[in-house]
């Protein structure tokens, strides 16, 4: 049984089978060295018996040097034979895999039920169609790691979006770290064998990989202030109130041409951390119901509740450097305040300051070829939503340009792509789902059927890719984990607050965020990321106060008194389960793992405040914001799904058999 997500785990033999179901051919490429080893043996056996025959000649006989010889000839004319045949297999093979974040089971059964669907229908009538389990915790850089390289996160060693340092308790973002992969990602093994491989926005592929073929980063490319995205809000409202605003307020008058700014990346001047700015005029023309905004020589107008299309622009950081970037602008409001959403500054893909894709110039060719398009690894803005910049019109809008571009880039380049293994990638099944969950319960409102519309647009992806297929082509579709509503947060740094296992400075109640007020001399257990607390570990953490020792004892009473948790607004338990590391096989050695993984049951998660250890007022509280699903909850409440072209006989796939999977098909 895997412990990850109560399945049985694909063993090496389903494996095999697979790869058999998918590709009969494949079965002899895994044979192929028998013939090899064979000739090898035999002839080094024939000349063993050329030599020695006389100190032999007792032994054996003249004949049996001669079957010796006869059977090394046949071995080389199969190999020969066979290599010839297995060659023709692979060079002329495509693998195509698309992956679609967060496409969940339930609702494309809905979608399937409803016959809204007809292409996923196609693929799952002629082919295979199945749940996928998802990693511990289920979180798309983990599970995508685990995609990548066919392993479990105790083998590549990426375990949420938030990792912590145990030296200086400073926490990071895990995608600044794929570049030191613990487990061998696909392409390695692939450029290996001179298979060609097309990489479109993978996530953890910032930066851009070296190999035999072509990259273009995913989740986790910075924007060009080199944050996973800050919006910047112009606006004549006042919001010095607004403590908690994630992104850039620039407040101006209210007059019907403004002289103001938008703030570009920050840069050492000196001893001094400078802010570069860009001039921009704005001019309101209430007639056309339009602002008319002027950025370097451009004039860009845009009609009230409408977007600008892309917008290059450069700041000027030194004489020698410059960062060039694109955005867009959203008119929120025209009248009778002036309110401008600027998007978060993308990398420019035709100039980028660092490399976005490999080889680099790939990023630009996309661009002069197609068109500009969101180089940022999480281009959907839901912040704008959550905080009300956007209404649902306007993120959807957002949404379908993104998804335009990128599928244009998809398919054009899919139908470019000779042989080899083709992986393209959409994140709005996902972004859509964390936003519009909470319209599911509401059969009145008009984005009801929002999800259902977007996997109706995944679906005509499907149907374009299926019209771009040759004959032996092989689909693989799959997702990295389902959908769940999300109704509570809990914060798990204020439980083992009021539990005594963590203490704060003096005599607070809350601590800020960064673990800021936390009395590290008295804390044992402390919470990071959406499912992870760790322990002050003495010899691993600085100011640990915890004995290797007394670790067990320590796992099993916070683990039983956190499973008997109670929701005090629903009254039922709010824990599923409690993993230890070496339930997940994490080695002792491993020191970024958590030492308890938190598998949550369906409708609570870690509060954003706990993920970035705050401690707060309560423990369990309501979920307020427009971020209404997610997936940040025991692996077994949210599985993925797989489809494939052809069929499969397996059972309960996981995320790390698809990797071992394709490359078996080469
Ligand atoms: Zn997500």
């Amino acid at each position: 049984m895997c412990v990850i997500c109560q399945l049985p785990l694909t063993h090496e033999a389903e494996r095999i089978i697979i790869v058999k179901y998918l590709d009969p051919g494949s079965g002899q490429a895994i044979q192929s060295a028998v013939p090899t080893l064979l000739a090898f043996i035999s002839a080094v056996l024939a000349s063993m018996l050329f030599f020695f025959r006389r100190f032999f000649q007792f032994f054996f006989k003249k004949k049996v040097v001669l079957i010796c010889l006869l059977i090394a000839f046949l071995a080389i004319i199969v190999f020969v034979f066979q290599k010839k045949q297995t060659g023709e297999v692979v060079t002329n093979k495509r693998v195509i895999v698309l992956a679609f974040d967060g496409l969940d089971p339930i609702l494309l059964n809905e979608g399937l039920k409803k016959k809204i669907l007809p292409n996923f229908q196609k693929v799952k009538d002629k082919g295979f169609y199945s749940e996928l389990a998802t990693t511990m915790p289920p979180q798309s850089p983990v599970a995508w790691a685990s995609f990548t390289t066919g392993e479990a996160p105790a083998k590549h060693g990426i375990y949420d979006f938030i990792t912590r340092d145990p030296k200086t308790y400073q926490l990071n973002l895990t995608f600044s770290e794929n570049s030191q992969w613990k487990a061998t990602p696909f392409w390695e093994i692939l450029s290996k064998h001179n298979i060609p491989t097309t990489i479109l926005f993978l996530p953890n592929t910032y930066p851009p990989a070296n190999l035999e073929g072509k990259m273009l980063s995913g989740m986790g490319v910075p924007d060009l202030l080199g944050t996973l995205g800050t919006l910047t809000l112009i606006s004549t409202k006042d919001y010095s109130n607004e403590k908690n605003f994630r992104g850039k307020i620039i407040s101006i008058p209210n007059n019907d041409t403004i002289d103001t700014h938008i703030e570009g990346p920050k840069y050492k001047s000196l001893k001094e951390t400078k802010t570069s700015t860009l001039p921009i005029q704005i001019k309101r023309n209430t007639k056309e119901n339009a602002l008319t905004m002027q950025i370097q020589d451009q004039s860009v107008t845009v009609g009230n509740k409408k977007f600008s299309d892309w917008t290059p622009l450069t700041f000027d950081i030194d004489f020698f450097t410059k960062a060039h970037g694109i955005l867009k602008l959203y008119v929120k409001e025209l009248s009778p305040d002036i309110e401008v959403y600027v998007s978060p500054i993308n990398i420019n893909p035709e100039k980028p300051l660092h490399p976005i894709s490999h080889p680099n110039s790939y990023a630009k060719d996309i661009s002069k070829e197609y068109g500009f398009y969101s180089t940022l690894g999480l281009p959907h803005d839901t912040w704008a939503l959550n905080q009300e910049i956007f209404d649902e019109d306007a993120f959807l809008a957002q949404s379908e340009s993104i998804v335009k571009d990128r599928e244009k880039i998809y398919l054009a380049e899919l139908a470019k792509f000779e042989k080899g293994l083709f992986f393209g990638y959409f994140g709005m099944t996902d972004s859509i789902s964390h936003m519009f969950f909470r319209f599911l319960k509401d059969k009145d409102s008009k984005y009801n059927n929002t999800i259902l519309d977007t996997y109706k647009k995944a679906d005509e992806i499907v149907g374009q890719t299926l019209n771009l297929m040759k004959k032996d082509d092989i689909l693989i579709i799959l997702s990295d984990h389902g959908f769940k509503s999300f109704d509570y947060e809990i914060n798990l740094n204020t439980w083992l607050l009021s539990n005594g296992y963590l203490v704060l400075k003096g005599d607070k109640s809350e601590g800020k965020e960064l673990l800021e007020d936390v009395d590290w001399s008295k804390t044992e257990a402390y919470a990071i990321g959406y499912n992870g607390i760790y322990f002050n570990l003495k010899d691993r953490e600085s100011k640990g106060i915890v004995q290797e020792v007394e670790r067990k004892s320590l796992e099993k009473e916070i683990s039983v008194k956190l499973l008997a948790l109670k929701n005090p607004y629903s009254n039922t338990t709010v824990i599923k389960k409690i993993y230890a590391r070496e339930q997940l096989n994490i080695p002792k050695t491993d020191k970024n793992a958590p030492d308890l993984f938190i598998g949550f049951y369906q409708g609570t998660r870690s509060s954003w405040d706990s993920a970035v250890g705050a401690v707060t007022k309560d423990v369990v509280s309501k979920r307020e914001s427009k971020w209404s699903g997610d997936h940040l909850f025991d692996p077994s409440e949210v599985p993925g799904v797989l489809l494939v072209s052809k069929k499969v006989d397996i059972k309960n796939p996981g995320i790390t058999d698809i990797m071992p999977t394709i490359l078996g098909l080469f």
